[in-house]
Parts: C-alpha cells; structure tokens; sequence
C-alpha cells in the first residue's frame, strides 16, 4: 500500500500554502484502530474571509476563461487525481474506515467518472438560448462555499467542485472534521493540474465555526451543502437569510419496493448490499426493505442470508466488505437506534447488540429487523449504519403509501417482473431517484432530493446547472 500523508500544517488559499489564523488542531483518527493518525489545522472566521476574498478576486479572469480552457484544465484535474488513484484509497480507507475495495472501486472510482463528465460537459453545454425578442444567456453564480461531509469524503466534495469549475464559479471548501485528508490530497490534485491561483481554496476545519462562517459570508454567492438534515436547514437558513443561492443534499431513508413478482433472490440480495454499502453510511441507502406481504417470510429468510455475509473486518483487507463506523459518536448513534428498535418491538432477525464483532474499531453488526412499525423511529429516522429496517405491504397502493409515509424523499427502488408496472411505481413515489430492478447508479444523471432530502441537483448536466445564473436580454 502506498505511504500516504496523515498531517498538514496549513491552508490553501489563492495558490499558496498558508499558515491558520488559529492555532487550533483537529486530530484525525483511524475508526478501524481508535488510533489518532494526524493533524491538520482548524481554519477560523479570518481563515474563511481571506479564502472567500481570494476566490472573489479569482472569479472574473476564471468566469472569462473559454468554455475549453476549462474543459482542458478539468481533463488535467481527473488525470492528476488518476494518478493519486491509490492514495485517494487508502486515505479515505484509513480515515472513515471504507473497506479497499469499496473505497477504489466506489469512493475514488466514482470521483474519476464525475470529474471526466464535467470535464467533457465543460465544454458542450449550451449557453444561449432565443425565447422570443429575448438572448437568454447562462452565467457563473459566482463564489460558491461549499461544505461537504465524511462519508464519501472525495465524491462529495468532487460533485461540488468539478461542475462549478465547468460553469466557471470559483470555491472555497470546508470539507468534513472527519475526514480532511481527502480534501488536501484532492487540493495537491488541484495545485499540480494548474488550477489557477484563488480558483479553488482550502479552510478545513469545524461546523459551527469554520463551516456557519463560510453560510455567513456575504462573499459567498452560493452556498452548496452536503451532510444532514439538521445541519442543512441551519446552514441554509443562514445564507437563505441573506439572499444567497442555497443548494442542499441531505439524508434519506429510502424504500426499496419488492413486489410480489418480483425475481426476489436478486432484489433483496442487491437490497441489502445497497443497505450496507459503506457500512450502511450511504444517503441514498435504502434502508427500508417493503415487500409484498405473500413473499415476505421468505424476503426475510434471504436478508438473513445476505446479511450473514457482510462480516465485519479489517477495512485493508481486500475480502472486507463490512468495515467499522466513522467514529464512536456514530457508533453509540446507531446503537442507540438497535436498543430502540427491539425497545419499539421490531423483531430483530440478525445482529444488534450481543453478536461479536472485531475490537478494536467502531464497528456495528449487519443487523436486520422485520415487522418495523411504520410509525417507528427504525422506520422514520436516518440511521447511518448497518441497519435494515423489513416492513410488509399488501398491494401495489399500499407500497406507494408506506414508501411516501417519509419526511425524506432521496432514493428508492422497485422490483418488479414487468417494467411498465415498475415504472407506473416508480413515477407515483416522491423522490429524487429509483432504480428498477437494480439498474446501475448513472453518474451523469441528476442527483438530489424531494421533500427533506433536499433542494437542487447534482452531477451532470443538472450539477453544472445549479452553478449558473439565468439572464434574459430584450433586443
Ligand atoms: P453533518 O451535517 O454533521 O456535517 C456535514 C458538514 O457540515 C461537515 O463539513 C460539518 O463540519 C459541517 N457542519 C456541521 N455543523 C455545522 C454548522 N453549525 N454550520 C456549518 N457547517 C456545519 O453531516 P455528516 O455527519 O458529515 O454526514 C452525514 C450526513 O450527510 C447524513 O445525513 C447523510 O445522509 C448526508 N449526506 C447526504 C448526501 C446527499 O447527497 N444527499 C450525500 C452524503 C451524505
């Protein structure tokens, strides 16, 4: 495994490497050791205003730049990341505890594709449009701050920066406390591919500090948030408060709908693995598994089996499938919710509380509960961990209203052996996605949420979208 750096001592801010205004650290730790690994600084207000300052002086030369200059230097961004491929792995293997082969395959896989689509998108997508004896033009929003979370720390960070790079708005990022060596790897990325100085800025540090100061400051055109449903109506109301362009991408608790002619073998193996991707750290996880009440007992046996085999290890070695929560915070959280749930009287098919699991490490059994009440928190709150929630449905009504039944609106699939009933399924739920019958994630596809999930999208055409200002010119 390649060696990789697990301490930095400074910011990146209009180009260069710059030391805090604080003289605050933030300790980042190995869930998978309970070891503390590094350090980097913790960026303060003063920290945030010299970043958004820098990125306003950097936005009208990058705003006029060529739709190809950009494209180019963005083909450069996703080479210079290709070549730190293993390294991106390992640090966020070794920071939030992914497994290697999940954080190849997905956590830097998926990056690489995001940032080779709006490389290409750079350059094609269309600017001008005539309505009438009206040029409507597309413009760069401008400074957009952007603070993302752990637990894809490069994919959601990469599904900022290289659509408001491709539309021409500059960034300053606060990534997450958890997992900031992603985000310095990824500026190494960018400072090696010749971003121009101020173009792309780096303040790590906390939430209510680093992170409400960047949703304050009025340098800040746009706000574009990733992480949870609290966070983002705090941060949103902030910069929603003084006008500013708000997107954000929040949890979920999505449905996966098994209908009775449903191939159920494949929709709950491919239902769990979904379920526990990431050790279940996954927004878009469907963590609520509805199947029809005549295949249920049998959906259950098979979830069982499937869950069985997702045995928790060490996150380096290549059979791991199962690697440790982020931190003992968000152990004792998804604990709390399997004491909850057996509390509420699901009933608790594999895992909770007294199965084994290695140590040391925050890790949490696969765990499965059947008949989880609609109106349980199992079945009403994010979890965040490896956590199924089974609930049976009588009919195809049934399954949309228990699926809608959900503060949330993110994801979500359905299983069916005729696609045009799929797919009338499909169209009646409120949410930002599904996927029939365990079709592939399209990352050039739009990404976000309904209801609490959310307000904007991601990723492709729609992500550079969401940077751009519409103007309308009368002639
Ligand atoms: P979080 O909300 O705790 O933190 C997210 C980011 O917000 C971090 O950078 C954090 O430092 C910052 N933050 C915290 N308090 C803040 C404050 N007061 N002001 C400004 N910034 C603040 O979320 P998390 O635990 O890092 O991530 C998990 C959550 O993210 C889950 O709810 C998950 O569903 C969600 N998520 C959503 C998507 C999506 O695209 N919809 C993707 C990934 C994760």
């Amino acid at each position: 495994m390649p060696e990789i750096v697990t301490t930095r001592d400074s910011l990146y801010i209009d180009g260069k490497w710059v030391p805090a205004t604080t003289d605050q650290t933030i300790e980042v730790e190995n869930p998978a050791t309970e070891q503390s690994i590094g350090t980097v600084p913790a960026g303060g207000r003063d920290d945030i205003d010299q970043a958004v300052q820098a990125a306003r002086r950097a936005f009208p030369r990058w705003a006029a730049t060529s739709r190809d200059e950009r494209a180019a230097l963005l083909h450069r961004l996703h080479d210079e990341v290709k070549s730190r491929s293993d390294e991106f792995a390992v640090t966020i293997s070794t920071e939030m505890g992914a497994p290697m082969r999940i954080a190849t395959r997905v956590q830097t896989g998926v990056p690489l594709q995001i940032l080779a689509d709006s490389a290409a998108l750079a350059g094609s997508i269309e600017r001008r449009e005539a309505i009438g004896n009206s040029l409507v033009v597309k413009e760069p929003v401008g400074v957009v701050g952007a603070i993302t979370p752990w637990n894809y720390p490069l994919q959601q960070v990469v599904a900022k920066l290289g659509p408001a790079l491709a539309a021409g708005c500059t960034v300053v990022l606060k990534p997450s406390e958890l997992t900031p060596l992603t985000a310095y790897l990824l500026i190494d990325a960018c400072d090696a591919a010749g971003i121009p100085p101020g173009v792309v800025n780096l303040v790590p540090g906390t939430g209510p500090e680093a992170g409400e100061a960047l949703a304050h400051h009025t340098g800040v055109d746009m706000l574009s948030f990733t992480g949870s449903t609290r966070v983002g109506r705090l941060v949103g109301a902030i910069a929603g408060g003084r006008v500013a362009k708000v997107s954000l991408e929040l949890g979920g608790k999505s449905a996966n709908v098994i209908l009775e002619d449903a191939d159920l073998a494949a929709a709950v193996k491919v239902g769990v693995a979904n379920a526990f991707l990431n050790a279940g750290q996954t927004c878009t996880a469907w963590t609520r598994m509805l199947v029809h009440r005549s295949r249920y007992d049998e959906a259950v046996e098979l979830a069982a089996a499937a869950a069985e085999k997702q045995v928790p290890g060490d996150p380096r070695d290549e059979s791991t499938r199962l690697g440790p929560m982020v931190s003992a915070a968000q152990r004792a959280r998804v604990e709390g919710y399997v004491h909850g749930a057996v509390r509420d009287g699901a009933r608790l098919i594999i895992g909770g509380k007294d199965v084994d699991v290695p140590s040391p490490g925050y890790y949490v059994a696969p765990t499965v509960f059947a008949d989880v009440s609609p109106s349980s928190r199992l079945a009403r709150e994010e979890v965040f961990g490896p956590v199924l929630a089974m609930l049976p449905f009588s009919g195809d009504d049934e399954a949309v209203a228990l699926a809608n039944d959900s503060d949330y609106g993110l994801a979500g699939a359905v299983w069916s052996a005729d696609e045009e009933r799929a797919l009338s399924v499909a169209a009646r739920l409120e949410t930002g996605a599904v996927d029939i019958n365990g079709a592939a994630f399209n990352p050039a596809a739009p990404f976000g949420g309904y209801k609490q999930s959310g307000i904007g999208r991601e990723l492709g055409r729609y992500g550079i979208e969401e940077f751009l200002h519409t103007k309308a010119i009368q002639r």
